[in-house]
């Protein structure tokens, strides 16, 4: 039996255990202070340990019957509360989750050309808001009007921080104060912060629900105009779809109704898919089920609003397209200004959009998103194969790895109804329950998600990134390693 008192004696100054060659050695990427607080905090909590009587204190051993202070693990502590206290919150994780547009891990991952543009604009200074023909300043998003133009077939193109500050700047432009007609069923909520009805009255536009959530007809819209009328919306139902016994009116009998009443037509499309079937060619007899910008615009829409981070494939941002008279008078709104997208995500929209141009019939190539959508069973299969021999390897006998079909999902609130075959690396133990293992791999050094399902840990391929297996199979080497902790 050691004392408290025993151990309290045992436990070294801060200044001590600064000395240690673990910390000395933090000395050269951290100031000093900052290291000698961490030391600090961790010797006041295991005296606080110690003081509260508990049974094995951490960074104590026991050898002859003597509890005895292990130094290292002490000095180890420091340094990891060290690293803990300097590291960045925001890290980069591997996603294994096969949802492709993952909102709560960042989205879209960017083509290589938009990281080099980002790194281009944040590097140095750049003509973001300068006319360098006439030497004026000029607009941040003139950049990409015509790429936009050209790709959606509008007269004029806008760029805002999101889709959602898009259609807060569109309500707020087109019918401030006035009503704004919207079907029962396209009153969508995104993401649990994007509700329709929400955004119109930020807006200080005034919601005007016709139909029921099921059927809406062109007469129901027909009879909702009055003089307080000031603009006909359309909502792409993102994320959930309506089936059974429905009815909605197209884009094209919108426009026709709306043009009849003299009154603007907007559509908040959400993903926004910039490029058809004609061009996306996606394998195993899948189709996609997501209007196209273009043809939205040629079915009559006045203003069209969508997202560039979903299936789009770029940065955060909110892209306006349409008349040229309504995108200019949003351009000249106050808001804009507190909307406005920030350099970096300009950059890579800007770079994004030029592999459109550039690659017609290739972009899906360059596009991470889009190449993750289009990849075909027959390659996530390969890859499935060769990340079920790493694991095998690394985990050994008490860990069972195999390979099953499953789906995966495009995310980001686009086809929800969409699954998309894949061929699963699935793992368990009978050492390890599979919750023990996601969360393992969750608090692995380049955190790694996943998912679960029947008791087994699931990778899909389709989102793993080139780099991402090696820190992918590392965790699970850790993982196992440490099973009984
Ligand atoms: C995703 C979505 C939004 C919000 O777009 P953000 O770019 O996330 O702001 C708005 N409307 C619809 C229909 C959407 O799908």
């Amino acid at each position: 039996m050691t004392t408290n008192a025993e151990l309290l004696r045992q436990l070294p100054s801060v200044e001590k255990l600064l000395n240690r060659p673990e910390l000395t050695d933090l000395a050269s990427d951290v100031e000093r202070s900052v290291i000698s607080r961490c030391a600090a905090e961790v010797l006041d909590q295991l005296r606080g340990s110690i003081l509260s009587g508990q049974d094995n204190p951490r960074c104590f051993a026991e050898t002859e019957g003597k509890l005895r202070l292990d130094l290292n693990a002490l000095a180890d502590d420091v340094a990891r509360k060290v690293h803990a206290t300097v590291s960045c919150g925001m890290r980069r994780v591997v996603n294994a989750t096969g949802v492709i547009i993952h909102t709560n891990l960042g989205r879209s991952v960017l083509p290589k050309e938009a990281i080099e543009a980002v790194v281009t604009a944040a590097s140095g200074y750049s003509n973001l808001e300068y006319e360098l023909g006439q030497g004026m300043r000029s607009k941040r998003w003139k950049h990409v009007v015509e790429p936009l133009q050209a790709l959606s077939g509008a007269e004029d193109a806008l760029v805002v921080n999101n889709n959602a500050a898009a259609v807060l700047l569109c309500l707020n432009t087109l019918a401030p104060g006035r009503e704004v007609i919207v079907s029962r069923g396209e009153l969508v909520e995104i993401g649990g912060s994007f509700r329709m009805p929400d955004v119109m009255s930020a807006s200080g536009a005034v919601l005007r629900e016709v139909g029921s959530t099921n059927k809406t007809k062109l007469a129901d819209y027909e009879r909702a105009i009055t003089d307080d009328t000031a603009l006909i919306l359309k909502v792409h139902t993102s994320n959930y779809r309506i089936v059974g016994f429905t009815e909605d009116v197209p884009v094209q009998q919108l426009s026709v109704l709306s043009k009849r009443y003299n009154l603007p037509f907007m559509v908040d499309l959400g993903s926004g898919l910039l490029a058809g079937e004609q061009s996306l060619a996606m394998p195993d007899g899948l189709r996609i089920d997501e209007p196209v910008v273009r043809d939205v615009v040629t079915a009559g829409a006045d203003v069209v609003t969508f997202s560039a981070d979903k299936l789009l494939g770029a940065s955060q941002a909110g892209i306006i397209v349409g008349r040229s008279d309504y995108v200019e008078r949003a351009a000249a709104n106050q808001l804009a200004r507190a909307l406005r997208i920030d350099k970096l995500s300009l950059a890579a929209l800007d770079a994004t959009l030029g592999l459109y141009v550039r690659w017609p019939t290739r972009f899906a190539e360059f596009i991470p998103t889009l190449s993750m959508l289009t990849a075909s069973v027959n390659e996530l299969s390969v890859r499935a194969e060769e990340i079920r021999a790493s694991l095998q390897n690394v985990l050994g006998s008490d860990f069972e790895v195999g390979v099953e079909p499953g789906y995966s999902k495009a995310g980001g609130g686009s086809m929800p109804l969409l699954e998309l075959p894949t061929v699963l690396v699935s793992v368990s133990s009978s050492k390890m329950s599979a919750d023990a293992i996601e969360r393992a791999l969750r608090l692995a050094e380049v955190p790694v998600i996943t998912r679960i399902a029947e008791q087994k840990v699931l990778i899909d391929p389709r989102t793993l990134l080139e780099d991402d297996i090696e820190p992918l199979v590392d965790a699970f080497r850790v993982a196992a390693a440490n099973e009984d902790r």
